[in-house]
């Protein structure tokens, strides 16, 4: 027999989300997440992922990915410390350090995993990390596993951050004292103070460590929100994903050689789980080689992005501060958010509704997520599907 205890504990939960509306039914889609997706047999203009440069579907990816699979099968076969190590994980790191401009670079799993893995590998119960309350919740799940004390700065105010570090610093009380920060916030699209963190840092010898998810690939021509600021020798640890425009997954830290080292033989997720399989690690190097080499898909992703937002504020819409392709239609009430999200769908329109408890009440928004690899036709069909609903809604 199974538990009781369990199956009591799950249904009350889940009728209880049901019933306030929080329970999130998860759309399975049909084929490639592209410029164009597939949902119950419907094909929608996708302006829902993070696959900002296309590279999800790149035809050279793909053909390397293919090769990598007849070369060396389909899984890394061991962790990494055991004999898991392909050359191709190594070649991939010493392709992400000359991506960043650091010493060397370690790949980890997941974007997430790395965040786990990373922040705890370097602070403990005897350090402090200083937090920005909007950063993603690995960053909050990595700093909680470190046992350091957490202590949340009000989002990008850098007078709290001076005034906190100082405090942490002064008090005595912590062996060190780590600044953390998403380079680009996902929610807003607005972009971290980096030139201001690295300036704080640099009075109070604080650790600095920047989670690039959303700005790699995207900010710095394509290099990332430390790079597009110069500050590749300020920052002690860039952490990046491998799952948004890069376009396939894992994620990776990097820095200087003696901070790779360390996490080489302290991070735990790279101590005992397996490796990326080698279709994914050699397709991660040849999107990165790709991005190094040409401009070209970075410039189409900024085009495309500035040609949205222009005609969406045009329109009359609230897009908020976005200082990136992240482009928030801020409708306000919670309801009236997700209507507007699935009359967009029935219009042909795919851009998923944000609401409380992932954004603050009361500033619900519709997140289009435009990448280079839309047409402007595309494009044009969704400014036009903005417009009919807005005006039938009565928002513009
Ligand atoms: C998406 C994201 C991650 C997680 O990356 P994955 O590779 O998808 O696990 C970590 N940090 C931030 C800021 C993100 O946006």
């Amino acid at each position: 027999m199974t538990s009781k205890v369990l199956d009591t504990f799950l249904n009350e939960n889940i009728t209880d989300l049901k019933k306030r509306g929080l329970y999130n039914e998860i759309d399975s889609v049909q084929g490639a997440n592209g410029a164009m997706i597939t949902i119950d047999g419907k094909k929608s203009i996708n302006l829902s992922s993070n696959n900002y440069l296309g590279l999800t579907t790149d035809d050279r990816l793909k053909k390397v990915a293919k090769d990598a699979i007849d070369s060396y099968g389909v899984g890394a076969g061991a962790v990494r410390t055991i004999n898991g190590t392909l050359d191709i994980h190594i070649d991939l790191e010493k392709k992400l350090a000359a991506f960043k401009g650091t010493e060397a670079a370690i790949s980890y799993q997941s974007g997430f995993n790395c965040n786990m893995a990373a922040i705890s590998a370097v602070m403990d119960k005897n350090d402090a990390i200083l937090s920005d309350e909007l950063n993603h919740a690995s960053i909050i799940d990595g700093c909680r596993l470190s046992k350091a004390k957490i202590i949340r700065v009000n989002h990008s105010d850098m007078d709290d951050l001076r005034q906190k570090a100082k405090e942490a610093v002064e008090s005595g009380q912590y062996n060190k004292v780590m600044v953390i920060t998403d380079g680009v916030f996902s929610m807003d699209g607005d972009v971290a103070k980096l030139p201001e963190i690295v300036d704080i840092a640099e009075e109070f010898d604080l650790i600095t460590y920047v989670d690039d998810a959303h700005g790699s690939g995207v900010l710095g021509k394509g290099a990332g929100t430390v790079k597009h600021f110069g500050l590749q020798d300020k920052v002690d640890m860039q952490m990046g994903t491998l799952s948004k425009a890069i376009g396939v997954i894992g994620g990776y830290v990097a820095g200087k050689e003696n901070l790779i080292d360390w996490l080489k033989v302290r991070s735990r997720p790279f101590l005992f789980s397996t490796a990326v399989s080698p279709a994914d690690a050699i397709s991660s190097t040849k999107a990165i080689e790709l991005l190094m080499e040409s401009t070209d898909l970075n410039e189409k992703l900024w085009k495309n992005s500035n040609y949205l937002k222009e005609g969406l504020k045009e329109l009359g819409f609230d897009i908020g501060n976005s200082e990136t392709p992240i482009t928030p239609v801020i409708i306000g009430d919670e309801k009236e958010t997700q209507k507007f999200s699935k009359r967009l769908y029935e219009e042909g329109v795919y851009a998923k509704a944000i609401v409380f408890p992932t954004v603050p009440r009361g500033t619900g928004r519709v997140r289009n997520m435009p990448t280079a690899e839309h047409t402007k036709g595309m494009l044009d069909e969704a400014i036009a599907s903005y417009e009919k609903i807005g005006k039938e809604m009565g928002f513009i």
